[in-house]
């Protein structure tokens, strides 16, 4: 599975940024990017337009875990 591990534009208005990010390291790049830059604002953030393409991947690639975190809370 370590080969498939696409890339994905993210782009901070802000910075003037454009860059490329693993997807395995989106979230904790997005998350460090804005404590740091922009104290946890979220301002970078995924390409919009590729945005729903990825949701779409992202979610077959954590449903799992976000599965077993939902489920919890849902029997209430
Ligand atoms: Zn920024």
């Amino acid at each position: 599975m370590s080969d498939d591990d696409p890339t994905v534009p993210v782009v901070c208005e802000d910075c003037g940024t454009d860059t490329r990010v693993s997807l395995s390291d989106l979230r904790e790049t997005l998350d460090r990017h804005n404590e740091n830059q922009h104290d946890g604002d979220d301002v970078a953030q995924v390409a919009p337009r590729i945005a729903n393409e990825l949701a779409n991947v992202v979610a077959e690639d954590l449903d799992l875990d976000l599965d077993s975190d939902e489920n919890e809370d849902e029997d209430e």
